[in-house]
Order: C-alpha cells, then sequence, then structure tokens
C-alpha cells in the first residue's frame, strides 16, 4: 500500500460535483486513487505540507502537437497565415525521426507538467523516417505524465492538390492498419489508464472522405476515441463549403464524426446550429485560445457553447502555434478571450480552471479523472500562493487572476511528477542539451 498526504491547503478547489472549496483541508492519496478528503488525517506514508498553497485537480490538456516543441518560432512561420505557416515548417518537419519524436514530446509533456497538467492528449500525424505513436508514449510513460496519444495522419499530398509535401503522407490502407497495430498494442481502457489511444487523421482537408469514415467505423469497432481538427477558421469553413457542399459540423456528421466518443480541435467558427448539433450528440471540443490568437483565427464560441451544454476542454495545441504550452496560461486566456468576447462577466477564473480540469476530463470521457473526489485518481496540482504573483490577492483561490503560473508539486496516479517546483522523473537538463543538439542538426 502507497499512500501520500497533502496536508494543511490553504485552499483545496475540488472541481466535484457540487464544486466544493475546503480550506485547511487535507487530501489522501493511496495507491493512486483519492482515498479521503478531510482535516487532521494521518498516513504513515509520505506528507506534503501545502500551507500557502491552493490545491487543485490536474490540468487537463485536449489538444497538442508534441513534436512541433522543436520548431518553436521559427523565423519564417512566426507571423503566417494557418496555411502559409504549415508549408514553412513542414519541410523541417519531413526530417524528423524516431529520435526527435521522443525528445519533443517528453519536451512538450515536461512543460505541461511545471504548469499543472497531469493528463495530456496528442494529435501525431506525421510519421517521418521510422517515426511511430510509441516514441511519444514511451516518453510520456518515462516522464510519469497520462496520456492520450492519438494516431493522426495526412494521405491527400501536394500532387493530389493537398498542402503536405508527398513525402509526409501515407498510403490510407496503411494508416488503418497502424492504428490497429497502435490500439491493440498500447490501449488500456481501465479506469485508472495511463495510457489510451485515439484515432485522429490530421483534418478534413487532409485525408479522404473514406479515410474519415473508416476511422470512425474503426475507431467503434476498438472502443476508442476519434479526434481531429475543425472549423478552425474562415478558410477552413470556405474550403468545407466548396469542396464538401456543406459546413464542418455536417460533414461531421454525415461521416459519423459526431458523439460521446468524439472531440474536435479549435471549433473557432461553429454556428448555432452545430452548436446544438454538438450538445445534442456529446461531441465535445477542444478550445485553443493561444493558438486561435497566434494565427489570428479568431474567437470560439466556448460560452455559447458551455450555455448549451456541450463539452468543451483546453489544448495548447502545437507547440509551433503557440508558440509556448503553459496550460494554466492557456485557461488564463480562454478567460480574457471569452471577456474580449462578450464582457467581463462572460468567463470566471473559476469557470475557466473548471474547463481546464474537470471541462478537459469530460471530453476525454475521463471521468475518474479532473476532480478531487474520494475515489478519483490522485491526480492533483499545489499551487504555492505564498509569493509575489500571489501577493495582494484577497481570493489566492482565483488562480487565474492572481497566481504562480507553474505548480510546486504534480501528482500523478499518486506519484511526484514536479516536485518544490522541479520536475522530479527525468533529467531535464540532460533533455535540454539533446534537444539543442536536434535542434542544430535541423537548422544545419
Ligand atoms: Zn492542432
Amino acid at each position: 500500500m502507497q499512500e501520500t498526504l497533502i496536508r494543511n491547503a490553504d485552499h483545496l478547489l475540488t472541481m466535484d460535483d457540487t464544486r466544493r472549496e475546503l480550506s485547511g483541508a487535507d487530501v489522501l492519496i493511496r495507491d493512486g486513487q483519492i482515498a479521503a478528503i478531510g482535516t487532521g488525517l494521518s498516513t504513515t506514508g509520505e506528507i506534503i505540507e501545502a500551507r500557502g498553497c491552493v490545491v487543485t485537480p490536474g490540468l487537463v490538456n485536449t489538444h497538442h502537437h508534441l513534436y512541433q516543441s522543436l520548431t518553436r518560432a521559427v523565423p519564417g512561420g512566426q507571423d503566417a497565415l494557418l496555411f502559409g505557416w504549415l508549408q514553412t515548417l513542414y519541410p523541417i518537419w519531413a526530417r524528423f525521426g524516431p529520435e526527435e519524436m521522443f525528445v519533443s514530446a517528453q519536451l512538450g509533456l515536461a512543460e505541461l507538467a511545471l504548469s499543472g497538467c497531469t493528463l495530456s492528449s496528442d494529435h501525431l500525424y506525421l510519421y517521418p523516417n521510422g517515426a511511430r505513436l510509441e516514441d511519444t508514449i514511451h516518453a510520456a510513460a518515462e516522464l510519469g505524465l497520462r496520456f492520450h496519444p492519438t494516431r493522426g495522419a495526412m494521405s491527400i499530398g501536394e500532387s493530389d492538390g493537398g498542402l503536405p509535401p508527398d513525402r509526409l503522407v501515407e498510403r490510407e490502407a496503411d494508416i488503418l492498419n497502424d492504428c490497429i497495430r497502435v490500439v491493440d498494442a498500447f490501449h488500456d481502457p481501465a479506469e485508472g489508464s495511463m495510457c489510451r489511444v485515439g484515432i485522429a487523421p490530421c483534418s478534413p482537408f487532409s485525408v479522404s472522405r473514406e479515410l474519415m469514415r473508416d476511422a470512425a467505423l474503426l475507431a467503434r469497432d476498438k472502443g476508442v476515441m476519434l479526434h481531429t481538427h475543425l472549423a478552425e477558421n474562415d478558410e477552413d469553413i470556405a474550403y468545407s463549403l466548396e469542396k464538401f457542399g456543406c459546413r464542418p459540423g455536417q460533414y461531421a456528421e454525415d461521416l459519423g464524426w459526431t458523439g460521446a466518443d468524439v472531440w474536435h480541435a479549435h471549433c473557432v467558427k461553429l454556428d448555432g446550429q452545430e452548436i446544438d448539433l454538438f450538445a445534442k450528440t456529446r461531441t465535445g471540443v477542444a478550445h485553443c485560445p493561444c493558438s486561435n490568437c497566434r494565427l489570428g483565427s479568431g474567437i470560439a464560441p466556448v460560452r455559447p457553447m458551455r450555455d448549451a451544454g456541450v463539452k468543451v476542454g483546453l489544448g495548447v495545441d502545437g507547440s509551433a502555434s503557440n508558440d509556448a504550452g503553459n496550460l494554466v496560461l492557456e485557461a488564463r486566456q480562454a478567460m480574457l478571450l471569452q471577456r474580449v468576447a462578450r464582457g467581463a462577466d462572460a468567463m470566471s477564473a473559476r469557470e475557466a480552471l473548471e474547463i481546464a480540469t474537470r471541462g478537459g476530463a469530460e471530453v476525454l470521457n475521463r471521468h475518474d479523472c479532473g476532480q478531487i473526489a474520494v475515489g478519483k485518481r490522485g491526480d492533483v496540482a499545489i499551487w504555492d500562493v505564498s509569493g509575489i504573483e500571489s501577493a495582494g490577492s484577497w481570493d489566492p483561490a482565483a488562480l487565474l487572476l492572481a497566481g504562480p503560473v507553474s505548480v510546486r508539486y504534480l501528482l500523478v496516479e499518486g506519484r511526484q511528477v514536479v516536485r518544490d517546483g522541479r520536475v522530479a522523473t527525468i533529467d531535464t537538463q540532460a533533455l535540454v542539451t539533446r534537444q539543442t543538439q536536434l535542434v542544430q542538426a535541423l537548422m544545419a
């Protein structure tokens, strides 16, 4: 039996069914699961002193392209729109291989961990030079984060009128076979699972209609989730109307891409009917506010989505379209952006934090995560609010208004991934050194 006791937290934001908030509270985690919440709890195991801290559920990241961590702030892409940005970066990504995938995934996940994230999905849609999905799975396992990798894909290259160079696309039969391989090898549906695999063609404009449909059939056959990009910007809507003769929501519905086992990234341009469709079908959304700002895509209608009952989580998106990967700052950005569009009362700090925790867990169908309640997994972020960033705050639990941007401790399944503000499970210095070498080689 392994126990960790988080003791004397100034504030505990549980995000449980009644959104309970406690002062001076303890949380006991036993064998990866929350065993008790209260005061005066004791243990013979490890103790984390949380006086001066706010304790929240671990944050959940619902959209990322971890491999892009090696191509942040590439000069030619810094100020380009989505399609131009992609065309700048494709030739660089075409030179990646297994080691670049491992190192970039570990970097991106370490950055997320420091910003309070305990569960991340990833969308890897290119596999050059022998790269495989498991390069990222091994990176996450070593670091100790809960991981939902998705087997992405592109099949329409330049010679077929697509955007990516031909050498980055795959044959559709090969894509489906590899989806089967990685689901069979790595997907764990059990409660408390540390790895769940999804199926994720890159976007409606980078694969065929047939592959979209086949991917949905395969995912349902295997009982795994489906993920893609949808309705990201005006170009995206125009493309859908011109090529498919319908809006993205209709396209998704026709091909089996709505339902509680589906989540779409961005959805900046969903209209009222599409919002209703997503609410009715329990289709999830990964809201990526920094990426939407960075690429000038627009402001996603998160307020109307939430009001209609759509499941919304947060995503930092790829590290080349953000270019940061800090999830608590992403939550702050989500709050600010709704206020830009709809006024100061459009989203509170607590609601944005709820989207970042419980909301993301709901999108990923992780009903065992995203809240601090007895029986849920021991995924907890501990924020030190005794420092300069929180000084003067009358409500330190309103973390997104004034508070730290990195955690003091992070526990995943009860294990310390961040301890005293540093990653405890891997040698981050060695990782940064290796990353520098790889980036220099890519620049050469
Ligand atoms: Zn994306």
